[in-house]
């Protein structure tokens, strides 16, 4: 899942003070599981904006509302009933939502109240962590399933740089050396000669180096 995490209230606040109207939007998806931007969020933000800002003497209407996902165009025009009087809007969705926000309603300003993180999954309950940077040429069939690119810290893809001490990365010790877990999993697959493998330089057009990237689907595309 993409990951995300609040902004602070105060920046938020900064955004929505010109406006006596605004309209949040969730997200039903990924920023509902990281527990950045859901339904849940949406209400506490609006909770906490709007008795700041009653603080200071600017009192703010707020429209909530959350869609099942804000990075699809068929759900966005769900909000079209809710955008009328409304000044700007505020997206807890992440970086692609948000856009898809702005792109749809064009005459609104459309803020974003997360920070898009990254690709990841959840170790224990209220932990996330970095799991892929969407190369566009996966390479875990070769890694035992470790991904080299988003786990080691330096990005290295034929083997450890040597700074690795009891299993843990060079630059910190609460993190794990992304080449020792491959070479744990490798042996643990049998699959030892992988490691001696050479991966070839990365071409880095497949991970975005071209310009944005879009996956074209001849037999789904309208
Ligand atoms: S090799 Fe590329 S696509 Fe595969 S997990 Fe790593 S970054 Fe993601
Ligand atoms: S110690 Fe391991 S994870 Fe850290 S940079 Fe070196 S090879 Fe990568």
């Amino acid at each position: 899942m993409i990951t995300a995490e609040r902004k602070p209230l105060e920046e938020l606040i900064e955004y929505v003070r010109p406006f006596k109207r605004i309209l949040l939007v969730g997200c039903n998806e990924c920023v509902t599981v990281c527990a950045a931007g859901g339904r849940k969020e949406v209400g506490l933000l609006a909770s906490g904006l709007k008795m700041a800002l009653l603080q200071s003497g600017n009192a703010i209407e707020i429209r909530e509302h959350t869609l099942e996902r804000q990075c699809d165009r068929e759900y966005v025009d769900e909000l079209l009933p809710m955008i009328d009087g409304v000044d700007a809007i505020m997206s807890m969705a992440c970086g692609c939502g948000v856009q898809e926000l702005a792109g749809r309603y064009k005459d609104k300003p459309v803020f974003p109240a997360v920070n898009t993180e990254f690709m990841g999954a959840s170790e224990r309950q209220g932990v996330w962590a970095e799991r892929c940077q969407g190369c566009g040429n996966c390479l875990l069939g070769l890694t035992g399933g470790v991904c080299p690119i988003a786990r080691c810290s330096k990005r290295l893809m034929n083997g450890p740089c040597g700074g690795s001490v009891t299993g843990k990365c060079e630059i910190s010790k609460d993190v794990d050396c992304a080449w020792q877990l491959i070479w744990d999993r490798l042996k643990e697959l049998g699959q030892e000669e992988n490691y001696l493998k050479i991966i070839p330089a990365k071409d880095w057009r497949t991970a975005g180096g071209g310009g944005p990237r879009k996956i074209i689907r001849e037999d789904l595309a309208a």
